[in-house]
């Protein structure tokens, strides 16, 4: 049954989340599970919300999202965001991974500071420099996090980066550690900054050995396992 595998498939994620901190020294249970959730149904989610090691389910497009909304659960934003869409998120999800511009951080500010909440985000980070995927470039993740600072219904909690497909494991690694650099840079003068979300199916372990502290594994998660 479907139930059984994903267990599989999240005890597995779980060791190798544990296996890598004993050789970096992190705390496995300072690491957080998004379960990237796109396409899969609300009654595979909840089946996995009851198991308790997922921390929250990242969605990419509002429109999905909404079709499977449920209060019960907790959710992130992961996918790219258009400013129009911001007044049906703030406030219902956890945090918005996604913040990549400062019209959209604007927008998100606005609406929250209308309903009186806070919305949590993560700058992206276009790791790659892919012109095709949002984000910003690492170098200037300081000064957009200081302009963010600007906008008090916003509490930005970190950086998130997705990986370029089809590189080397040694370009991904500098990628990866150059993320990592504009994280401590930001974290080391404010404390604020303590999120660093990296990783997805194909490049978990790498993210996690370069300071990742949230993984966001979708295929890995919900397919069979002979499927990868
Ligand atoms: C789909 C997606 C993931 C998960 O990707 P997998 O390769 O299925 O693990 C993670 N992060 C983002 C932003 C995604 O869109």
């Amino acid at each position: 049954m479907e139930a059984t595998h994903i267990k599989d498939n999240l005890n597995r994620i779980t060791e190798q989340i544990e296996a890598v901190c004993k050789r970096t020294g992190q705390n496995p249970a300072a690491i957080q599970i998004v379960a990237a959730s796109k396409f899969r149904s609300i009654e595979c989610l909840r089946m996995l919300a009851e198991d308790g090691r997922i921390a929250a389910f990242g969605e990419n497009r509002v429109q999905e999202w909404q079709s499977k909304y449920d209060p019960a659960l907790t959710w992130d934003m992961i996918g790219r965001l258009q400013t129009n869409k911001v007044k049906y998120l703030v406030g219902k999800v956890r945090l918005i991974q996604s913040v990549d511009r400062m019209s959209l951080a604007e927008e998100i500010n606005r609406i929250a500071a209308m309903r009186g909440v806070r919305q949590n985000v993560l700058i992206e980070i276009n790791s790659g420099e892919e012109e095709a995927k949002g984000g910003i470039v690492a170098e200037a993740a300081g000064e957009f996090w200081q302009q963010l600072q600007t906008l008090p219904a916003l509490q930005t909690a970190g950086l998130m980066a997705v990986a370029p497909f089809g590189i080397e494991r040694a370009e991904l690694k500098k990628l990866f550690e150059k993320v990592r650099r504009a994280y401590e840079e930001i974290a080391a003068r404010d404390a604020r900054c303590k999120i660093l979300s990296m990783g997805m199916s194909h490049d978990l372990e790498l993210a996690l050995e370069c300071g990742s502290n949230m993984v966001r594994p979708g295929r890995l998660l919900f397919d069979p396992a002979q499927v990868l």
